[in-house]
C-alpha cells in the first residue's frame, strides 16, 4: 500500500542524509572527489556521499532502527546465499538518483578503492525503474524547458561535471541504454536531443541504437562522440570547458549520424556488402515519415554510391513561391 512507499522513502532519505555525513567526514573520499574537479558546491547539489564499510551500514541501519527487510527492499542492502544480509554499496562514493520530482529513489555508487565493478547501481526496486529514469534530471529540467535543449550522456560523473560547466541540462542513463521507456521523460519541453556519448565501441554503438530510435521517434538531435579518456567530466575536470561547448556546437544531426554510420560498416567496394548497406539504409529510412525520409533519401544514396531513385520518393518538388 501507500505506507510502503512513504516508509521506503524515508528509508532512502534517511540513508541519503548517512552517507552525506560520512563524505564530510572522510578525508580520501573527498580527496578522489577533488582530484576530479568536483567542486564543494556540486558535491552539495547533487547530494554525493560516501558509503563506508559494511558493517558500519548495519550499525547505521540498527542505530535509526531501520528494518533490515525493508532496507533490502529499498536496495540498500542485499542477502546473500546464507541468508545473512550484506551491504550492496562499499566504500564507494554515492550518487543519489532522484525522481523527477527530487525524491531519492536509488544510488549509484563508484569505487574508490579499485574493486572490479567501477559502479554499481541500485537494484530495480518498486520506486526505482532505472530503464525510465534519467540520472540528474530533477536538476536539469528547469533549464531543458528554458533551453528547449538537453543532454543525455553516459555517467553520472559526466552530468555533474556538465552541469559543473554550465550545461544544466546533462543527464544520463543509469549504466543502462537509452530506450522507449525514456522517451515521456525526453519529450518535455520538447527539447533537441544532444547525445554525448564516449567515442569507443561501447559509446559508438549506444549513440547509433539511441540515434535511431530518437529519428524514429520524431526527435530533432545530434550526436558528439568524445574521444577516448577525454570524456565530459574528464575535458572539464581539465579546464576544457571551451572543448566541450565547441563539440557540442558542431553536433552531427542524429539521421545524417545514422546514415553515415551504417555506410562505414559495408565495404562498398564489394557488391554483395554494397546491397547489404543499401537494404540496411532503405530499412532505416522506412522508420521515418514520409517527408522527413525523402529530404534525407539524396544523402543515403550518395552515402553508399546508388541512384536516388532507388529509395523511391513520394514528396513533389517544393513549387516557387508566388510574390
Ligand atoms: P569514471 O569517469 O568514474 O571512470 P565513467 O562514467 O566515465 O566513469 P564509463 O566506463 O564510461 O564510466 O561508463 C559509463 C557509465 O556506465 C557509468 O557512469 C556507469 O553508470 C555505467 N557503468 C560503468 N561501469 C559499470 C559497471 N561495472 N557496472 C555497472 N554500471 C557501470
Ligand atoms: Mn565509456
Ligand atoms: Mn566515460
Ligand atoms: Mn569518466
Amino acid at each position: 500500500g501507500s505506507s510502503d512507499y512513504s516508509d521506503a522513502k524515508r528509508l532512502l532519505e534517511a540513508i541519503q542524509r548517512w552517507y552525506v555525513k560520512n563524505l564530510e567526514q572522510n578525508k580520501t573520499a573527498k580527496s578522489y572527489l577533488h582530484d576530479r574537479g568536483v567542486s564543494q558546491n556540486s558535491i552539495e547539489r547533487f547530494g554525493i556521499g560516501y558509503v563506508p564499510d559494511g558493517r558500519s551500514v548495519m550499525r547505521f541501519l540498527d542505530s535509526a532502527s531501520l528494518p533490515r527487510p525493508q532496507a533490502a527492499e529499498a536496495g540498500i542492502i542485499a542477502q546473500g546465499e546464507d541468508g545473512g544480509y550484506y551491504a550492496r554499496l562499499v566504500e564507494r562514493i554515492t550518487f543519489p538518483i532522484f525522481s523527477p520530482n527530487g525524491a531519492a529513489v536509488g544510488f549509484g555508487g563508484r569505487t574508490i578503492t579499485n574493486h572490479p565493478a567501477k559502479y554499481i547501481n541500485s537494484p530495480q526496486t518498486k520506486l526505482f525503474n532505472k530503464s525510465r529514469l534519467l540520472y540528474g534530471y530533477n536538476l536539469a529540467k528547469e533549464s531543458i524547458y528554458k533551453n528547449k535543449k538537453l543532454i543525455v550522456c553516459e555517467g553520472y560523473l559526466d552530468v555533474v561535471m556538465f552541469h559543473q560547466a554550465g550545461f544544466t541540462e546533462a543527464v544520463a542513463t543509469l549504466g543502462t541504454a537509452l530506450t522507449q521507456e525514456h522517451l515521456p521523460l525526453l519529450r518535455k519541453g520538447e527539447p533537441k536531443i544532444i547525445l554525448a556519448y564516449d567515442g569507443d565501441k561501447a559509446g559508438v554503438s549506444a549513440a547509433l541504437k539511441a540515434a535511431q530510435m530518437l529519428a524514429y521517434a520524431g526527435f530533432d538531435g545530434g550526436v558528439v562522440l568524445f574521444p577516448d579518456g577525454q570524456d565530459p567530466a574528464d575535458l572539464i575536470a581539465k579546464g576544457e570547458s571551451e572543448t566541450v561547448a565547441k563539440l557540442l556546437r558542431e553536433a552531427k544531426s542524429i539521421i545524417p549520424f545514422v546514415l553515415e554510420k551504417i555506410a562505414e560498416s559495408y565495404d562498398l567496394y564489394d557488391p554483395r556488402a554494397k546491397e547489404t548497406a543499401y537494404g540496411a539504409m532503405k530499412q532505416f529510412l522506412s522508420g521515418l515519415s514520409q517527408i522527413i525520409k525523402d529530404a534525407y533519401i539524396p544523402m543515403a544514396a550518395t552515402l553508399i554510391g546508388v541512384a536516388p531513385a532507388m529509395f523511391g520518393t513520394q514528396t513533389q518538388p517544393n513549387r516557387a513561391r508566388e510574390s
